[in-house]
């Protein structure tokens, strides 16, 4: 760790910018105002008064920078603490609290929370093709977290609490979901639509469950509720379970509970969108530090972001 904290994206704001650029724009610089990509068509301003890696465009007269029309947009942190930010994201298991990232960086604790869900939001993925197919093993399950906003302890059940719902592809992706309720109608269409149809699903015994076999290829559960925790299939040794997925979770609470104690309702798709994207960039599927990293800076593009300050209500 401390020979890579060297690294020039670190230490060296115009290395910070020139690798941000070529994450940014693999092809070259595409003006962000008009969309035009013809490099013949956009300069480098280099004139002593032009903020550094400003750009021309002489199509629509416009000028920009990598950062405009992105989540980094009118941040006047420098780049090399945000690599640095999204280095430490990237690459803590159970993810990072705002105070350590905070005195890490040597910036306030309100810029490194802004900071923070900015990365956040870079990290999320959206509108992807169905997960699963045919010989493929999604398991779906749901858990609970934190207290929904204005709601008083409840004694016994779930319904006070936050509910979540994730789909797991053995091998392979997670995709999660801040639901309203566990109940059918909030939680199949999500399933319908994220899952391909030739998909085995593996799930618990919940009710809500029930008809998956009219849904998909085909469809096994265990029944936690006699201690069943799994068993294989005679005739194809599948081993039909759900432990893929508690195994997410585990790593999804330990990181809720003992780095981020919890987080505000509003917040909670976003902690969802930072864990997934670490379980979907993990090493075991052959993505390292580096280009995990990358994949974060990459994704910072094609998303806007307006925030109350943290003073101004819940925040984690
Ligand atoms: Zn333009």
């Amino acid at each position: 760790m401390s020979a890579e904290l060297q690294d020039p994206r670190f230490t060296d704001e115009t290395a910070a910018r020139e690798a941000l650029e070529a994450v940014v724009w693999p092809n070259g610089p595409v003006c962000p105002h008009c969309g035009n990509v013809d490099q013949a068509k956009i300069a480098k301003l280099t004139t002593k008064s032009a903020r550094p890696g400003l750009r021309y465009c002489n199509e629509c007269k416009g000028q920009f920078t990598a950062t405009v029309g992105t989540v980094f947009e009118r941040s006047k942190l420098p780049l090399t603490k945000w690599w640095l930010a999204m280095h430490l994201i990237g690459s803590s298991k159970k993810g990072i609290s705002s105070h350590q990232l905070h005195r890490m960086l040597g910036i306030s604790y309100k810029s490194t929370w802004f900071m923070m869900h900015r990365i956040r939001e870079a990290m999320r993925t959206g509108g992807l093709a169905p997960m699963g197919g045919e010989g493929e093993i999604v398991e779906i399950d749901e858990t609970f977290i934190g207290r929904k906003e204005g709601t008083p302890k409840a004694k016994a059940g779930f319904g006070h609490k936050n509910a979540v719902l994730s789909l797991v592809q053995r091998g392979g992706s997670v995709r999660s979901f801040h639901v309203d309720s566990t109940k059918k109608a909030d939680i199949m269409p999500i399933i319908e639509k994220n899952i391909a149809k030739e998909t085995h699903v593996m799930t618990d015994e919940a009710i809500q469950y029930r008809k998956l076999r009219n849904k998909f290829a085909k469809h096994d559960a265990v029944d936690h509720g006699r201690d069943e925790w799994g068993y294989t299939d005679r005739r194809s040794g599948t081993k039909i379970n759900t432990n893929t997925i508690e195994g997410y979770y585990s790593i999804f609470k330990r990181g809720m509970k003992g780095v981020y104690q919890h987080c505000g309702e509003q917040h909670l798709h976003r902690y969802l969108s930072e864990f997934d994207f670490r379980y979907n960039n993990r090493s075991a599927l052959g993505v390292e530090d580096w280009e995990r990293v990358s994949k974060i800076a990459a994704g910072i593009t094609g998303k806007r972001l307006t925030y109350r300050r943290p003073d101004e209500g819940a925040h984690a």
